[in-house]
Parts: structure tokens; C-alpha cells; sequence
């Protein structure tokens, strides 16, 4: 029993994202939040209009997330070079960093919940829908698109996770730099693919204004924990893995492992945009030809007359290349897709109930045309 508990003492401690909050990580990460939030605001981007909402009102998002992340990056390195900032001071404080965070959005949360069960507005954005179960709505929030000091808090949010699990990922390489003198070939993969999905995503990001977080989700704890918690030091475990595993694979491992990356980029990307585009315009050409559309309202040619969330299995795999660097001697690396797999599963439930109350015989007859979920052929 000794043995045993002394060994998961010493796990536990060898975990880089365990660690007690500290006031200089939460410096960090004040100081990281200021910056973006500022960012968000003085940079010049397209200011795109958002889905209708319930009152047919519509929100509009400034995108200039790619702008942020590259005059983030070029101030960070302005501050490396200069001394004022440790590339590695994420990587040597992982724990603290991460617990510091998850007790902001604690805090933030609660702030959050407040704001939005005294909200008196009835705009579909800003309404207030208090159930009275407390936990229920502190964990889903009460407010759709709750705002502070101007901020459109749920995107602002979403960008600072993505931003987050990007700077994150350089600073673990950086220190395996520092370590080692060079990058290994897993690493440098992992490193890749994911810093293509996030510039994607940051090139992309006005196709975040029509997906489910944004549209559907109301902003509570789940999401506040979510994307600033869980996505940056979650989705980043592989790095922080290989920063303390020394995994050698062949260089034809290596290029079956980008095959897959590629494969389900283009399927993620591919459908995400289809369907943006279908959204603008329901005439657009996919594939070569006129969109098929259903009932006036739901696309059934392209990715989405192959299966009702083709996104979801390109996302998955792409989920499973960033892991495959880590070889298979320990599930741990993993954590992404199987998390990832099991939360589209359950999404994809959810926005079909959704779609099934929204679009009535429309949805039917789409599933009946598509009838694959996911994956064509298997479900
Ligand atoms: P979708 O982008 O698939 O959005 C679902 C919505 O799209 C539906 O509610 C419906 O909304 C509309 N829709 C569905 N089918 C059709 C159709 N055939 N024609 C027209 N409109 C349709 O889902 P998400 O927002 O969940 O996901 C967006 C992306 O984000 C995905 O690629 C997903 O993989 C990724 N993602 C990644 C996560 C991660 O942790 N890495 C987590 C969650 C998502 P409407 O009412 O507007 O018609």
C-alpha cells in the first residue's frame, strides 16, 4: 500500500499541470488576458454579423484573431530577445499556471452567473434564463452572448484558448530546445499539425460565428472552464508528454502520420466551410455543382450528403494524428481524441435534437437523404 501510494505521490508530482495557484502565474495570466482583450479591440479586422438569434437580432463579431496572434507573437519576441521575457516560463510553471486559471474561472464565473440572473435585459442576446436549479445554471450559464466592458465575452473567450494553447505548445518547445538542443521529429509534428489547426482556426475565425458554442451555447462555467482550462492545457498534454518521453519514429511512421493529419484537415476544413459558404449563399457551387438543398434550408450535396457531421470525423482524425508522435506506449497522449470523440458523439446528439425541433419534416427528409451521422457506413 505504501509503495503503491508513494508511487502516485511521485506521479502526481511528476505531472507538469498539477501544481498549488500562484500570484505571479496569476500576473501571467492577467497580464496574457489584458493584452488579447486589448488586441481584440485596437486591431483592425472584419466585423462580421453573427447568426440570427431567437428576436432575429444579430451580433457582430470583429474578427482580427489571426492580427492578435501575430503581433502577440512578434511582442513575445520582441520580449525574449530583449530579456523581459522566460520562453520556457509556461513550460517550467505548467501546474500553477493551470491551477491559477481554473480558480480565475471559478471566480469568473460565479461573476458571471450573477450578472446574468440580475440582467433585466430582453434581448435574445442578454436575456436572463434562470431554470432556479443554481448548479444547472452556474455550469451552463444564463446569458447567450454576455458582454463586459464593450467585450462579446463568449468570442473573446474561445480566442484566448486558442491563442492559449498555441503559446503553450512554443514555450513546451522551447524548452525541449533548451533541453536537448534541437526538436525530435515527434515533437516537431505535434508541433506542427497543431500549430496549423490553430492558425486555421485564427484564418477561419468568422466561421466560429455560426457554430454551435456560439449560436446555441449559453456562457457558464462548462464553457468559461472549457476554453480557457481545458483547451489550452488539455489539447497541448502530447507536447507536454513528449517533453518528458523520448519517443523515436521512422520516417515512413512520420509520413503515414502526416497522411492522416491531412486527410482529416481537409475533411474538417472542407465541410466547416461548405457549410459557411451555404449559410451566405444557398446557391453555391460544391463539388462542381449547384448545392443540394433541402427543403430550402439544410445543404445535402458535398460533405453533408455524405454524413449529417462530416466535420466531426475530420476533426477526430485530425485529433489522432497530433497523438500518433507520441507513439502507442501509453494512453496518456490520447487524452485529446478520446475526449474529443466522446464529446462530438454527445454533441452531435444534441444539435440534432436541436435541428430535429428547429427544422421539423425538413430534418426528417435530410436524414432520411444522409442517413450516416458521423462516420459514412458505421454510424
Ligand atoms: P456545426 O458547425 O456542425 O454546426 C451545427 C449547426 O449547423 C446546426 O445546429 C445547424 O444550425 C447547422 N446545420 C447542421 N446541418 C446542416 C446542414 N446540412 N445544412 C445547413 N446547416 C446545417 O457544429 P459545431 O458548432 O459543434 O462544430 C463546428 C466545428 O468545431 C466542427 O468542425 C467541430 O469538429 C469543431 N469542434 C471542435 C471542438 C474541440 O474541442 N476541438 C469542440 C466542438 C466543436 P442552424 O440552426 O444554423 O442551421
Amino acid at each position: 500500500m505504501e509503495e503503491w501510494t508513494a508511487k502516485l505521490r511521485s506521479s502526481v508530482e511528476a505531472c507538469p499541470l498539477l501544481g498549488p495557484p500562484s500570484i505571479s502565474m496569476l500576473e501571467v495570466l492577467v497580464g496574457y488576458l489584458g493584452v488579447v482583450a486589448l488586441l481584440g479591440v485596437v486591431l483592425p479586422g472584419p466585423s462580421i454579423a453573427g447568426a440570427a438569434l431567437e428576436d432575429k437580432s444579430r451580433l457582430t463579431y470583429k474578427c482580427n484573431g489571426l492580427a492578435s496572434l501575430v503581433v502577440l507573437i512578434a511582442g513575445l519576441g520582441v520580449g525574449i530577445r530583449t530579456g523581459h521575457i522566460l520562453p520556457t516560463v509556461v513550460a517550467e510553471n505548467g501546474g500553477q499556471l493551470c491551477s491559477t486559471t481554473l480558480a480565475f474561472c471559478l471566480v469568473m464565473s460565479v461573476f458571471v452567473y450573477l450578472k446574468g440572473y440580475l440582467s433585466q435585459s430582453k434581448t435574445a442576446s442578454l436575456r436572463s434564463h434562470v431554470t432556479g436549479n443554481i448548479l444547472h445554471d452556474w455550469w451552463f450559464g444564463v446569458q447567450l452572448n454576455p458582454d463586459f466592458l464593450g467585450l462579446d465575452l463568449k468570442f473573446f473567450w474561445i480566442r484566448t484558448g486558442m491563442l492559449g494553447w498555441f503559446l503553450i505548445n512554443l514555450s513546451v518547445a522551447a524548452k525541449q530546445f533548451q533541453n536537448q538542443g534541437s526538436l525530435s521529429l515527434s515533437m516537431a509534428l505535434y508541433q506542427a499539425f497543431s500549430a496549423i489547426y490553430v492558425l486555421d482556426y485564427f484564418w477561419h475565425e468568422e466561421a466560429m460565428t455560426s457554430t454551435w458554442d456560439i449560436i446555441a451555447e449559453k456562457f457558464g462555467f462548462m464553457l468559461i472552464f472549457g476554453d480557457v482550462v481545458f483547451i489550452p492545457f488539455t489539447f497541448s498534454i502530447q507536447g507536454w508528454w513528449l517533453l518528458s518521453h523520448s519517443v523515436k519514429i521512422s520516417k515512413i511512421a512520420a509520413a503515414l502520420n502526416l497522411c492522416i493529419f491531412l486527410f482529416g484537415f481537409a475533411i474538417f476544413r472542407g465541410a466547416n466551410k461548405q457549410k459557411h459558404k451555404f449559410k451566405q449563399d444557398s446557391k453555391v457551387v460544391i463539388w462542381g455543382q449547384t448545392a443540394k438543398v433541402i427543403g430550402g434550408r439544410l445543404l445535402a450535396s458535398g460533405y453533408w450528403g455524405v454524413a449529417r457531421h462530416c466535420n466531426y470525423l475530420g476533426d477526430i482524425l485530425v485529433a489522432f494524428s497530433f497523438s500518433l508522435p507520441c507513439g502507442m506506449s501509453s494512453p496518456v497522449p490520447y487524452f485529446y481524441p478520446a475526449y474529443l470523440f466522446t464529446l462530438l458523439i454527445w454533441r452531435e446528439r444534441r444539435d440534432e435534437a436541436r435541428c430535429c425541433e428547429k427544422y421539423r419534416e425538413v430534418w426528417q427528409e435530410y436524414c432520411k437523404a444522409v442517413p450516416w451521422r458521423i462516420f459514412p457506413g458505421i454510424y
